[in-house]
């Protein structure tokens, strides 16, 4: 190893961010447990749920709770403490934080406030799902867990649906299934989709092929829905061209008022020689930006 590195040595007042593990307690660093063991105080996303991990470590620790429902109103105190030269680390109930989790008004504020805030990386999810799926990964774009509710995941993928680069995204295991039905809808059949399930623990799985196959073989695994997901899509092809003279967009408007996106689909890809899916998915889309408005 280099001798260009941090020491193990804590630094008062210093906010470090700590990951742990998503799921196999052997992926937490040795630095991670140095920090934990040696910080004055651990501020976690859920305190119970840590205190399992302190625990599996052997250590005592104060701890804080900080989590999406308070960080706003313990911040000024935590960075206040920082500021006196307590040294804290932070964690999330699993993964790294900040990473669609708690953490960013408390390392904003400490930042702006002039505090030494230092990573201690580990674990995430969207990395490990990544670097194991066989996608592009020269450039991905990550956009967190999508929307609840059918319209606003539909209009979510719609948004990203000609982005070129893979396409990452969170997902809990009881709207997986709504969720592979709107990825097939919106972005085509034939769309390459890889998932992640319950990455580094006893039931580890991937799914992966084409968007219409995935949502098939999920279907029919009995234990698909259980676990804890990463959605990934290839990124798309480039536009086909479209056919001079014909305003492709206004064309598809026109008929969405009068038909059923499936049709509209079929008709437009007619008129222009473009694939019906690519029609199909920018029909919905404008559907769905009409009944936002
Ligand atoms: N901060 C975490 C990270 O670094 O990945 C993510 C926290 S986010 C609240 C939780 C989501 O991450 C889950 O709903 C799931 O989409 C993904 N995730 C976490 N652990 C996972 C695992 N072991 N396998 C697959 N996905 C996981």
């Amino acid at each position: 190893m280099s001798s260009d590195v941090i020491e193990s040595v804590i630094q008062g007042g210093t906010l470090y961010i700590v990951a742990t593990p998503i799921g196999n307690l052997d992926d937490l660093s040795g630095r991670a447990i140095e920090t934990l063991r040696r910080v004055d105080l651990v501020a976690a996303e859920d305190t119970r749920h840590s205190q399992r991990l302190l625990q599996h470590l052997g250590l005592r620790k104060d701890m804080l709770a900080l989590h999406d429902f308070n960080e706003r109103e313990r911040t000024a105190s935590v960075v206040n403490r920082l500021r006196s030269g307590v040294s804290i680390a932070l964690i999330s109930d699993a993964g790294t934080p900040l990473i669609s989790d708690p953490g960013f008004v408390l390392v904003r504020e400490a930042r702006a406030q002039g505090v030494t805030v230092s990573p201690v990386p580990g674990s995430c999810a969207l990395i490990a799902a990544l670097s194991a799926a066989g996608l592009p990964t020269d450039r991905f774009l990550f956009e967190g867990f999508l929307p609840a509710k059918r319209s606003g995941r539909r209009a979510a993928l719609s948004a990203v649906a000609r982005e070129a680069a893979t396409l990452v995204f969170y997902e809990s295991p009881h709207r997986i299934l709504d969720t592979m039905t709107d990825i097939v809808e919106v972005m085509g059949n034939e769309r390459e989709v890889v998932l992640a399930r319950e990455l580094t623990k006893t039931f580890e799985t991937f799914y992966s092929g084409t968007a219409v196959v995935v949502s098939e073989n999920l279907r029919a695994d009995p234990f698909a829905t259980k676990g804890e997901f990463v959605v990934m899509i290839h990124g798309a092809e480039p536009e086909p061209e479209e056919a001079p003279g014909l305003d492709v967009e206004h064309m598809l408007s026109l008929l969405v008022d009068a038909l059923p996106v499936k049709q509209v689909a079929r008709i437009a890809a007619e008129l222009s020689g473009l694939p019906r899916n690519e029609l199909y998915r920018r029909a919905q889309a404008i559907k769905d930006g009409q009944r936002e408005r």
